[in-house]
């Protein structure tokens, strides 16, 4: 944040985020003095149900999502058309292979809330370029996927982030208790991309994530086992 002060005027340049509600939230990331990119996400169900064009959403939204949005936003003229993305979270497993190698956007995106994007997309990269090198120069022989460290290696620093962002929408109290005071220091390596390897899985406030993100895993997997002899009746009943 670039603070001089409590009014708006005294606060140009900050990339804000807006929370409303789980999975419901806005940025606001100013390009000049004059042009703002915003962006503001939401269910599809939530979508459908307003019933408006995607141009009279995002104005809509942008007027009544929260106050503190709005006010900033005083002149609401789009600059460029108001493009929309459904579905933007998604994983590809087995993205690499003999002969190829997908990175960034290719294989994972997983909530753009933290703006880990480019930086997935770079640091992959690097690897990629990284294990390229040492196969070309004959440093590392296989016979298998000359990939596969890499994708393992990859996976683990994903697979932080999405613990991250899990415990911000699923545990907000304990995302903020975690970031900005038990282990305010550790997790600003989480947030800053020091995410793989040891360096990740040591990291106290990744251990303390994962556990949380593991106890929502195991409620939803008890509440399956529970819920399955009635699936079970439905399949007959149909049947
Ligand atoms: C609205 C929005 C805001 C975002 N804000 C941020 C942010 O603030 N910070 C951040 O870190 N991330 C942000 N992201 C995410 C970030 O943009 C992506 O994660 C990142 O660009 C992924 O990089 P990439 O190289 O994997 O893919 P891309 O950037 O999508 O690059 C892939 C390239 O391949 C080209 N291409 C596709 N198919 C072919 C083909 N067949 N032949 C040749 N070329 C092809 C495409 O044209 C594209 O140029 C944002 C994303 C969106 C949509």
């Amino acid at each position: 944040m670039r603070d001089n002060g409590p009014e708006l005027h005294q606060q140009p340049g900050n990339t804000l985020l807006y929370y409303q509600a789980k999975h419901y939230w806005a940025w606001f990331i100013p390009v000049s003095d004059e042009l703002t990119s915003v962006g503001v996400v939401f269910r599809t169900e939530h979508f459908k149900k307003a019933g408006m064009s995607r141009e009279q959403m995002m104005l809509h939204e942008c007027r009544h999502m929260t106050p503190v949005l709005s006010e900033r936003l005083p002149d609401l003229t789009p600059q460029e058309p108001i493009h929309a993305i459904p579905n933007f979270s998604y994983r590809v497993h087995n993205y690499t292979g003999k002969g190829f190698v997908c990175i960034g956007d290719a294989h994972r995106f997983i909530d753009p809330i933290f703006a880990y994007g480019i930086y997935f997309g770079i640091q992959e990269g690097e690897f990629a370029a990284d294990r390229i090198a040492k196969l070309l120069s004959g440093e590392i022989r296989t016979d298998g996927n000359p990939f596969a460290d890499f994708e393992r290696h990859c996976d683990e620093g994903n697979d932080v982030v999405e613990d991250v962002i899990g415990v911000l929408w699923d545990f907000p109290l304990a995302f903020q208790r975690i970031l900005t005071w038990r282990d305010r220091v550790s997790s600003l390596d989480l947030l800053s991309g020091r995410i793989y390897g040891e360096m990740g899985a040591t990291n106290p406030a990744r251990i303390a994530v994962r556990r949380l993100m593991a106890s929502k895993e195991k409620a939803e997997q008890d509440a399956k086992t529970t819920s399955s002899p009635e699936s079970a009746e439905i399949a007959v009943a149909a049947g």
